[in-house]
């Protein structure tokens, strides 16, 4: 196949709607029939991208192999396919601008007056086009962030609008996300809000191929006939969206509807085979019929917005499937912990996980955390800042330097055992200038870590400016916090573990961003497992 094909996934009437899992869906559905599929987001917003917003902005901030900061529907994406996103995967308004303002400074305009058109939406055009060039990809599905009708989202419209035309027939087509909503005390679905989301997406010269509605109740086949008759689409383009206990389900219920198939017609291409989701559906049936349950306290300061900690939480959905259990992740806020609360807080949990974060508010109450699981053993997994947390603690606690502490959080402590990167201490500029991407770590032999991952050399992606300060290995290590896991070209502790405990991990990288239904990530497998294991045991 030597055209690349595309896909574009507008959103209307409301956000939120989750295009994300649609698009992701629909990939997983294609790909599982044999066609090579990527996704990528394009985001209205004027970030360059996402690293310097606060999680309670957009949830957390997902970061791929190549080091990107990216919005979290790739997570989606890669836990669905599979397969390695990049910064081609996500591209901001503030990004198009940057580099189209960047052109005109090198004088490549040659004179001539910069605009939205045809400027800025030559540069998201090519953009969307970038996967497609590579040659890697038979589909290319491009989600359109925010909703149609935002004033932000006009430049990509436009230029989904002029790609679509560019394309030619059969190449480019649009799938229209939007919401039917019941209506109680009526006791009716309402096709009005489609409607009018549909005629916004015509008003910019845009005709939606494929309608998909979020909907609360089934779809009437007269409901599908009154939508296909007033937004231009044939019937068996009208696609149910139905509320789903999980996001996994979605790639079946779509694959029941049909939208994979009614794509493939739009784009003049063979259905080929049935997809194969034998994997898939063996990772539901595990995920829907545990035969353990186990509670996981999750400390962090970012609770209150489930999807701050989006990667997390679905790496325990995939670690819980691979064991059997259910994992009930209890959200626990490390600002309200103290040596005083921690035994009510966390004495009925069957393991703990200290969450990343950046800054001081909540610190304290995550070393507390660490406390409380070290020695009350509690399975133990510390993530990036939970790790300088275990650190911190054993510091404290165990070598008796009261005021050990992150020079992040205190820059004049006298016992500073997690210190700024050397590299990083010239760097002013917050975006995009942390220690990023996928970093070697070396694990050495007869450690919990070399138990979990079964070899040494592993690639895990990280996210931060401080690190384990060498000048306290030795103390640390002669003291029984060993230093497992070492970046061999750096010599940057990576993994820390406690060997007299059950379970005592902690990790500088992200692990969560690589666990997929596919691949559970082995650390959270093994750790669920440490929590069923020490809820049976003790
Ligand atoms: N704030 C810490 C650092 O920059 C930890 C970052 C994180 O948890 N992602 O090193």
């Amino acid at each position: 196949m030597n055209q690349t094909k595309y896909i574009f996934v507008t959103g209307g009437v409301t956000s939120s709607l989750g295009k994300g899992i649609i698009a992701a869906s629909l990939a997983k559905l294609l790909q599982a029939r044999g066609y090579r599929t990527t996704i990528q987001k394009f985001d209205p917003y004027i970030n360059v991208d996402p690293g310097t917003l606060n999680p309670y902005e957009h949830g957390e901030c997902y970061v791929t192999d190549d080091g990107a900061e990216t919005d979290l529907d790739l997570g989606h994406y890669e836990r669905f396919l599979n397969v390695p996103t990049s910064q081609a995967n996500n591209v901001t308004t503030g990004r198009v601008y940057l580099s189209v303002i960047e052109k005109e400074r090198r004088g490549e305009f040659l004179g001539k007056t910069v605009q939205v058109v045809p400027h800025i939406t030559n540069e998201i055009k090519e953009r969307m086009q970038l996967l497609g060039k590579s040659g890697d990809y038979d589909i290319v599905i491009t989600e359109i962030g925010g909703t149609v009708g935002d004033i932000e989202s006009l430049p990509y419209i436009e230029s989904v609008r002029q790609l679509v035309w560019e394309l030619g027939e059969n190449n480019g087509i649009v799938i229209h996300l939007t919401l039917v909503p019941y209506l109680a005390a009526a006791g009716e679905l309402k096709t009005k809000p489609t409607q009018h989301s549909v005629k916004t997406l015509m008003e910019s010269g845009i005709k939606a191929d494929i309608l998909v509605c979020r909907t609360e109740h089934e779809l009437s086949q007269d409901l599908r006939q009154k939508l296909a008759l007033f937004c231009n689409v044939k019937k068996e383009a009208v696609i149910q969206s139905i509320d789903a206990s999980t996001i996994y389900d979605v790639p079946n219920l779509m694959l029941e509807e049909g939208l994979d198939k009614v794509a493939l017609k739009k784009l003049d291409l063979p259905e080929k085979n049935t997809p194969d989701l034998s994997q898939w559906n063996e990772f539901l049936h595990k995920l829907k019929n545990p035969k353990h349950e186990v509670n996981i306290g999750l400390v962090g300061k970012y609770v209150e917005l489930q999807d701050s900690y989006k990667s997390i939480l679905e790496a325990f959905i995939h670690a819980g499937a691979a064991n059997e259990t259910k994992v009930n992740v209890i959200s626990i806020h490390s600002e309200y912990l103290d040596a005083k609360t921690a035994e009510e807080q966390l004495k009925d949990l069957d393991g703990i996980l200290v969450a990343p974060g950046f800054g001081g508010r909540g610190i304290e109450g995550k070393i507390e955390t660490v406390r409380y699981a070290r020695e009350n053993n509690i399975p133990f997994f510390g993530i990036c800042l939970g790790m300088q947390m275990a650190v911190i603690e054993y510091s404290r606690n165990i070598l008796g330097y009261a005021d050990a502490n992150s020079t992040e959080m205190n820059e004049g402590t006298p016992h500073p055992v997690i210190s700024i990167m050397e590299e990083q201490k010239n760097i002013t500029d917050k975006g995009g200038t942390m220690r990023l991407g996928a970093w070697k770590c070396h694990i050495k032999e007869n450690t919990l870590a070399h138990k979990i991952y079964g070899k040494t050399d592993i690639l895990e992606r990280h996210r931060h400016r401080y690190e384990f300060n060498g000048d306290y290995l030795d103390a640390l290590e002669n003291a029984g916090l060993k230093a497992s896991g070492i970046n061999p070209d750096t010599g940057l502790v990576e993994i820390v573990e406690l060997k007299n405990h059950p379970f005592f991990i902690g990790v500088q990288y992200h692990p969560e961003y690589k666990s997929t239904v596919a691949n559970p990530h082995p650390l959270f497998v093994s750790f669920v497992a440490a929590a069923v294991k020490n809820k049976v045991c003790c």
